[in-house]
């Protein structure tokens, strides 16, 4: 697979999709699964629904993966995000992100993924002692285009900076030094203790809000060239928890009503634009990618294109209750591949 990932020149964004299980709710209202996964890449639908519908919809979905309910985290990682993660150690930025509605499993796949990662990336580690490595944490919030640090007890928004050599600079986040494993998990819960902080309901905010959990690993070696010359590396892995995508949906559904307070999200909008639009460019067309316009864009644009490699986990419910949202979420998907 990742010979389909680095081919010459042409960019190419792992896109997978996860159909979670009906969860308890969805079974007590006696929703019914109309999704089901074929061969590991294809979504299905299986309702039967009117001839008009047919032809207006697609039934089968096609992605570089899809996992069924019955697929585990870690078959998840393994397959739709392990080798682009993983690049990391090898000094080439990446994002791994989780685009679904609110309740699909976002959180619960993104935090396996981290998790997996990080281990795997210790992994590798200890197998080259040859190296010597330093990995550093750091996390974040953005709500409403205001972004917070989620290291920090201070909830001042940060300022973003244009820094000519390294791009745009997160202004005064806390980044750690991660000890070991138990310190990782020890940071991981300050971040989840500071992401409840100040919020009136939690579903509400966790739903309009996006999470990067960063980890940037530098590694050096003394390379023995007639004289000592050390060879540095240095990249960054982005794991993003996005906001529900019904944020970003009002504009895709055409005849839906903007809901009060229910407001598109301009991070999430400007993701799927900056998406689309590197596909479009690496099939050698050109144009403008606007990364500048939502701080999670201008955030994460040195480990969007170029070089670096993108993996997205689309998360869905399998329900005939969020047929509508389903449908965005792979309309999304398809657009990304
Ligand atoms: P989101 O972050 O997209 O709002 P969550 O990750 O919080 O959704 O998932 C909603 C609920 O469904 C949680 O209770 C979670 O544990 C459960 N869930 C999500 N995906 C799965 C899955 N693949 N298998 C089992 N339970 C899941
Ligand atoms: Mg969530």
């Amino acid at each position: 697979p990742m010979q389909a990932l680095s081919g010459d020149g042409e960019e190419k964004i792992l896109v997978s999709v996860r159909l979670r299980p009906l969860n308890e709710k969805e079974i007590a209202r006696n929703d019914v699964s109309d999704w089901e996964s074929i061969n590991g890449d294809t979504v299905i639908y299986r309702n039967n629904f009117s001839v008009s519908e047919r032809s207006m919809y697609p039934t089968a979905y096609t992605f570089d993966r899809v996992f069924g309910p019955d697929c585990s985290t870690k078959q998840v990682y393994g397959d739709g995000a392990k080798e682009v993660a993983l690049s990391v150690v090898s000094g080439i930025n990446s994002s791994v992100f989780a685009y679904g509605q609110t309740s699909s499993g976002k959180t619960y796949t993104m935090s396996g993924i981290t998790e997996y990662s990080i281990a795997d990336i210790y992994d590798y580690v200890e197998k080259h002692k040859e190296r010597e490595f330093t990995l550093k944490f750091s996390a974040m919030e953005i709500y409403n285009e205001s972004v917070r640090d989620l290291l920090s007890t201070d909830t001042t928004p940060l300022r973003l900076l244009d820094d000519p050599e390294r791009g745009t600079v997160v202004e005064r986040l806390t980044e750690e030094s991660i000890r070991d494993w138990n310190h990782f998990k020890e940071l991981l819960s300050v971040c989840e203790a500071q992401r409840q902080i100040g919020e009136t309901s939690l579903n509400e905010a966790s739903s309009r809000s996006h999470q990067i959990l960063r980890v940037t690993v530098e590694s050096s070696t003394q390379e023995f060239l007639g004289h000592y010359k050390s060879s540095t590396l240095a990249a960054t892995v982005n794991f993003v928890d996005l906001a529900g995508s019904e944020r970003a949906s009002q504009s895709l559904s055409a005849g839906m009503r903007l809901k009060e307070g229910c407001h598109i999200n301009r991070s999430l909008l400007t993701l799927g634009t900056v998406i689309r639009k590197l596909r479009y460019l690496s099939k050698g067309k050109n144009g403008h990618i606007p990364f500048r316009d939502s701080k999670l864009t201008r955030i994460l644009q040195s480990s969007l294109g170029g070089n670096a490699r993108t993996a997205i986990i689309c998360t869905m419910s399998p329900a005939r209750s969020h047929v509508e949202q389903s449908r965005n979420t792979l309309l999304f998907a398809s657009c990304a591949k």
